[in-house]
């Protein structure tokens, strides 16, 4: 069996066709979505995705605000600039690059971030509203991965999830929003013992490890979605938490690295954003 690839350059260039259109309704009522991202430090790779995040913007019509600040800002000048933001009305969502540096609590920084601006998601606020089920803002990797999922048409209810990885920004909220579709959730982390068992029986599997090629194919469900969320750099190149060639197969769906939840998760920041200015309009 070889299986069907879920391709996140597909999906994500469709909904940023309907983005443009929401801009485009927002632009005639005299409002231009404007999205503040602040970088603060050298990191690599912090600033290929700060610049994916700008360029994708700018795609859709969105109005990108940049704010470096060097490796020895200090915690009150990037929270004085957070509140700078929260109050300029040309910001519909602000965006602080994780990781900080060392000696900035990052903490301590989102839950400045006006709940209403917070479109990354991970303000306490959104992660509440998340857990109780209500209207809130949905983190942007668990959004896209779910978003993936339900772009298989699988009825969902019932079935058995297998979240590996509990961080704050992946594992967790895309738990819960599983839990939120009616699957039985299961959720593995580096102290599971026995990952096998649980994955063998995953008819969905979410990969949020941080570990290159992690997933095989004798750890897969024949027929299962499997969700490769890991970003993992090997010899100069991008690969995921799955072993893509032996595991496609094995399930019946699959993401790939690079091409898949990673432009999901630029795509469903561009929706946060343009969603808050919806809401501000
Ligand atoms: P993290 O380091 O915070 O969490 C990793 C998780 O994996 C932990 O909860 C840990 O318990 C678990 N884990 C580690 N070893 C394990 C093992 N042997 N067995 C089972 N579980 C184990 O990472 P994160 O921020 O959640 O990110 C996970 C991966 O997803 C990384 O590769 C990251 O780069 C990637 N990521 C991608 C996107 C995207 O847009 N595609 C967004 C965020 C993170």
């Amino acid at each position: 069996m070889s299986a069907i690839r879920i391709d996140g350059k597909t999906l994500s260039a469709e909904l940023r066709e309907k983005l443009k259109e929401r801009v485009n309704a927002l632009k005639a009522r005299g409002i231009t979505p404007g999205l503040a991202v602040i970088l603060v430090g050298e990191d690599e790779a912090s600033k290929i995705y700060v610049r994916n995040k700008e360029n994708g913007c700018e795609e859709i019509g969105v109005k990108s605000f940049s704010y470096r600040l060097p490796e020895t800002a200090t915690q009150s000048e990037l929270e004085e600039l957070i509140k700078k933001l929260n109050k300029d009305e040309n910001v519909n969502g602000i965006l602080v690059q994780l990781p900080l540096p060392n000696g900035l609590d990052e903490q301590k920084a989102l839950a400045l971030i006006d709940a209403k601006k917070d479109v990354d998601g991970f303000h306490i606020e959104n992660m509440g509203k998340l857990l109780i089920g209500t209207e809130g803002v949905v983190a942007c990797t668990p959004k896209g991965a779910m978003y993936m999922i339900r772009s298989t048409g699988i009825d969902l209810s019932g079935k058995h999830a297998v979240v590996i990885g509990r961080s704050n920004i992946v594992g967790k909220p895309m738990s819960v929003l599983l839990l939120g579709a009616n699957c039985t959730v299961t959720m593995c982390h580096s102290r599971t013992q026995n990952l096998k068992e649980f994955t063998k029986t995953a008819d969905i599997l979410v990969a949020a490890v941080g570990k290159a090629k992690f997933i095989t194919a004798d750890m897969v469900k024949p027929g299962a979605v499997v969700i490769d969320v890991g970003i993992n750099r090997v010899d100069g190149k991008v690969v995921g938490d799955v072993d893509y060639d032996s595991v496609s197969e094995v399930a019946g769906y699959i993401t790939p690295v690079p091409g898949g939840v990673g432009k999901m998760t630029i795509t469903m920041l561009l929706d946060n954003t343009v969603e808050a200015a919806e809401r501000y309009a």
